[in-house]
């Protein structure tokens, strides 16, 4: 299937992936979903998309840019 909807950029898709930072101790957790909750390992802080630490550079990652899937 080709995906022909424009695309707009520095905006939070639900199928595009964010890092997730933990808000209290600053654990970089995961790159995932902005629907997903990650629980820091570190102090058990539950972390979502509403809290996550944000970094100076909030990246997001398309998860079907085949640029991007090299990693
Ligand atoms: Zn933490």
């Amino acid at each position: 299937m080709k995906k022909t909807e424009e695309r707009k950029k520095n905006e939070i898709r639900p199928d595009m992936q964010v890092e997730f930072i933990c808000p209290r101790c600053g654990t970089h957790l995961a790159w995932a979903l902005p629907n997903m909750e990650l629980n820091c390992p570190k102090c058990g802080n539950w972390v979502t998309n509403q809290n996550r630490k944000k970094p100076d550079l909030d990246l997001m990652l398309p998860t079907d840019d085949d640029q991007l899937t090299l990693f």
